[in-house]
């Protein structure tokens, strides 16, 4: 079987099929950088970390793009508010935005777009939008998308046209336009923007970007300049992105290129407190920094959240958080214990076909992660009571193997046990040179080893069934 994820704009679980195999282009939706950004955004984050991982295991060529947007109306009233420049505002939130990536392991992007980086591109698309009568100026001097000249309007949010009507009412347009449902490409400057220098001159007049523009005018810029292409492989966010944002985005690029903007829409559902969407609005929000300063282990918090599917909601606790720690710390244990029972052997790569069939099996079906991660435990059930029936070293280095493999996609060991396991390796390798030493006949080379292991505090034991060993009490 094969690579299948859900579609938003079908409504269905397709198989994935790109464009140009083996290369897959990603565009992900980034954080506002206007604050720092909380643990519901990285649930969505990690929802494209586990995407971009499995798509690379799956041996794919990924490139991804995440934009940060730094300039819309977030961004302008907070830095209007801190008295400051925009940049001088989002460049801070920005870097701790990637220490936070950092942290929770989320691999980086290939490129990251800042949105003020991308004003060219904005202004001509806007142009081109103009040119073929599909936006128009308005009296206020701000440009609007005229939704009734893109037949397809919709067709991803799915929305029928009275909550069309709703939902562009909510959203912040609040300039004049000839139909309510068109929304602002280009927002005419007002006051406060000038004065956080969030305002560009352009032949349409002085204005700045409308959000939706920002994503459309950066994914095309990259992939034209990279690729020569105007289609996207996959377009991720959040489910609160559909409407109206993505649609938008849609509405845009296809207007100005006539081609499809993106073949795959996917998008993860929200991390709730208490059945409420964790939110800043709301005041119920944790950012990454708070994780970490109270000492816990990212990969308790991956666990968390792979732990539910990204089309689930994922209701946040503390009792969930504390036991997902009790598993990644069983995680590394049974680590520790295989690198301690492999040595130096060669693998046996028949060794854990069973875990790598049901890990693709699960992962292959729209990226189903926890029952991927109920393959994980079953194997380490399984393979501690090989381990305990006395499994040989060949068999034992072939499960590490897997296991790493599968780790390397949800990575949800401890960071402590990676720092034991190094230890065990190093240990292994020196016990076996010890033994060739000896082997040989040469006891000076094998005392000076065991003298180097105790070095590290490692008390060694010559046994019938080997050398044993173990890390000397402190
Ligand atoms: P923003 O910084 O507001 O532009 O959002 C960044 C990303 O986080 C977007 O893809 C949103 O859809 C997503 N997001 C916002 N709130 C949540 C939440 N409570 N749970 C999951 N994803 C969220
Ligand atoms: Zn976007």
């Amino acid at each position: 079987m094969s690579l299948r994820l859900y579609n938003t704009l079908t409504r269905r679980v397709d198989p994935f099929e790109p464009l140009a195999p083996p290369r897959v282009t990603l565009y992900t939706c980034g954080p506002t950088v206007w604050n720092f950004a909380h643990i519901g955004n990285f649930r969505t984050f990690l929802f494209e970390d586990l995407l971009r991982r499995y798509l690379e295991y799956s041996g794919y060529d990924v490139f991804q793009i995440m934009n940060l947007t730094d300039v819309d109306d977030r961004t302008i009233q907070a830095a209007a508010k801190a008295g400051v420049v925009l940049t001088k505002h989002t460049e801070p939130f920005t870097q701790a935005f990637f220490e936070d990536r950092d942290y929770l392991r989320i691999k980086p992007a290939h490129v990251y777009t800042r949105a003020t980086a991308y004003i060219g591109p904005m202004v001509e698309l806007v142009q081109q939008l103009l040119d073929c009568r599909i936006a128009y100026r308005s009296e206020d001097g701000s440009v609007y998308y005229a939704v009734g000249k893109f037949d397809t309007y919709g067709r991803l949010s799915q929305l029928d046209k009275r909550e069309l009507k709703a939902g562009a009412r909510v959203a912040s347009d609040e300039y004049a336009k000839d139909n309510v449902q068109d929304f602002a490409l280009w927002k005419a400057a007002v006051p406060e923007d000038e004065k956080v220098g969030a305002a560009w001159d352009t032949p349409f007049g002085r204005g700045r970007p409308g959000w939706h523009l920002e994503c459309s005018a950066m994914a095309l810029t990259e992939i034209r300049s990279r690729f020569g292409i105007e289609t996207l492989d996959i377009h991720a966010g959040g489910v609160d992105l559909i409407f109206p944002h993505h649609e938008n985005e849609i509405a845009q690029s296809e207007g100005a290129t006539g081609r499809t903007f993106a073949r795959h829409w996917m998008h993860g559902e929200f991390l709730t407190v208490e059945g409420t969407k964790m939110s800043k609005r709301f005041g119920n929000f944790l950012t990454a920094r708070d994780l970490r300063e109270e000492g816990l282990d990212p990969a308790a918090f991956r666990r968390l959240v792979f732990l539910t599917h990204y089309r689930q909601q994922l209701s946040f606790s503390d009792a969930g958080l504390r036991a997902a720690q009790g598993s990644v710390t069983r995680l590394g244990e049974f680590r520790d214990r295989l690198v301690l029972a492999a040595r130096t052997a060669k693998a046996d790569l028949s060794a854990g076909n069973e875990l790598e069939t049901q890990f693709r099996a699960a992962m292959d079906d729209d990226l189903n992660a926890p029952e991927a991660m109920a393959a994980v435990f079953s194997f380490v059930t399984n393979v501690n009571r090989e381990l305990d029936a006395g499994a040989g070293p060949e068999k034992a280095a072939g499960w590490l193997k897997v296991f790493d493999r599968t780790m390397d996609v949800l990575d949800v060991t401890p960071r402590k046990a990676a720092v034991a396991a190094d230890l065990a390796a190093w240990v292994a390798e020196r016990i076996a040179a010890r033994q060739q030493a000896r082997k040989a006949g040469d006891y000076a080379a094998a005392d000076a080893i065991r003298g180097e292991i105790a070095a590290r505090g490692i008390e060694l034991e010559d046994t019938p069934a080997g050398p044993r060993w173990k890390k000397r009490d402190a």
